[in-house]
């Protein structure tokens, strides 16, 4: 390690001088504050109250030293990092934020894929086609999927984040439900600062930690950004050839296949078994053109022998997706269907193709998270249902739904719906 005993020391001397300072500084104002409070002053006790969080997380600092050691960070590149950072209250309140309802996924589709970013995809695919035609060599990613993740992380490098990515996990690190999270992303970020990819001022991004125009969080950085400028540093921040290259990298090691599309819009058969759908059991392009379907815009399918699954995001009213591997590729970037479908809807609407042709069900009301809750409770039930009662609508809860409509003779799109909880609470 480059950092001589000798420096260590004084830089740690220095550190933990600053944290005994912070103590008696506290202790002063302990006593003074405890004056005011006879007095019945009410602000000495919150200057009281904030200096106690400050002198707590100074602690936590200090204690999680031994573990940024252990993952062979220099203190040196600890203490640089972390001197003078306080817990950012924001993002404890983004931590906590539960918002009531989910989007609906026309309307997240309509946000994400609006007319603007279509347009400006477009002309991005223009000004880069030699660097996304290099990218696409090399990593066998679909140029346009990589112009799409670029366009729904940061709207193509215009809006990376603004926060300090240090403070942010170290604010995590240190409390509430994601400290798991926090610390393990705390350790990486600071391997890359130690790497010297990029300087703690530099290093912005969300609140949660995801950094750059590619929006990897710390640990996902790590594991795949590359350096495709070749000026010897991994720069999602500033550089678009390396911020393109490490997300179609991501992309190639979380399973894309060259020349495979992602998936397709398409028309299902008159009669139509809905439990085919679902993330279940993958079948051939050919064993669904088999079935029926067709796609909606293409004259035909291709790759023929990819394996495929049957989306229906908004139930068997609205339009329907095969999608293949490709898609779960994406889905690592963020595992949600409608993120999903909004870069592989982009990216062909920035090819050149058309708005989506189903109707989406725009009259269906979502559920609130107390009745996503009670739609659970009822599933358990009736038997259907084993998974944790959080309202949250993941696979496991859309196969329970999947189950119950076919036993109550409805079809099983596994769509979660006003309906379907109506038709649950007339159920004994
Ligand atoms: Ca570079």
């Amino acid at each position: 390690m480059p950092d001589s005993g000798g420096k260590e020391s004084i830089m740690s001397a220095r550190f933990s001088r600053r944290g005994r300072i912070l103590a008696a500084a506290v202790l002063v104002l302990m006593v003074a504050g405890a004056a005011a409070a006879q007095a019945g002053t009410s602000s000495a006790s919150a200057i009281l109250a904030k200096l106690a969080r400050r002198a707590a997380f100074a602690q936590f600092v200090e204690d999680f030293w031994p573990v940024a050691k252990r993952a062979g960070i220099r203190r040196g590149v600890y203490v640089r990092a972390l001197r003078g950072i306080s817990p950012d209250p924001r993002v404890l309140r983004l931590l906590d934020r539960q918002p009531e309802f989910s989007t609906p996924i026309w309307t997240y589709l309509e946000k994400r894929v609006s007319a603007q970013r279509i347009a400006a995809g477009r002309a991005r695919a223009r000004r880069h086609a030699r660097l996304l035609g290099a990218v696409e060599r090399r990593y066998g990613v679909n140029g346009r999927i990589v112009l799409a993740i670029w366009g729904m992380e940061t709207s193509y490098g215009g809006y990376t984040g603004k926060m300090s990515v240090i403070r942010s996990l170290a604010t995590l690190a240190y409390r509430g439900r994601k400290r798991k999270y926090g610390r393990s992303q705390l350790i990486a970020a600071l391997k890359i600062l130690q790497h010297g990819d990029i300087s703690v001022a530099g290093m912005k991004g969300s609140w949660a930690g995801a950094m750059g125009q590619t929006q990897f969080i710390p640990t996902t950085y790590g594991a795949y950004a590359v350096d495709f400028d070749g000026d010897g540093r991994r720069d999602i921040w500033k550089s678009t050839a390396d911020a393109l290259a490490s997300t179609a990298n991501y992309l190639a090691k979380r399973g894309w296949k060259a020349g495979r599309p992602w998936g397709w819009e398409v028309i299902l058969p008159r009669s139509f078994d809905f439990r085919l759908s679902g993330f279940g059991r993958a079948r051939s392009v050919r064993w669904w053109m088999k079935q029926g379907l067709r796609p909606a815009a293409a004259k035909r399918f291709h790759a023929l022998d990819a394996q495929a699954w049957l989306l229906l995001p908004a139930g068997h009213k609205g339009p329907a997706f095969l999608v293949t591997r490709n898609f779960r590729a994406i889905l690592a970037y963020n595992n949600s269907i409608a993120y999903g479908l909004a870069v592989g809807h982009l990216a062909d609407r920035i090819g050149g193709g058309g708005p989506i042709r189903g109707k989406w069900p725009v009259r269906t009301r979502m559920l609130s998270r107390a009745e996503r809750i009670e739609l659970q409770k009822r599933l358990a039930r009736q038997g259907f249902y084993r998974g944790a009662f959080r309202g949250h609508i993941g696979p496991v809860t859309r196969a329970a739904v999947r189950r119950y409509q076919h036993t109550a003779g409805l079809p099983a799109d596994g769509f979660v719906s006003r309906e379907i909880l109506n038709h649950l609470r007339k159920r004994r």
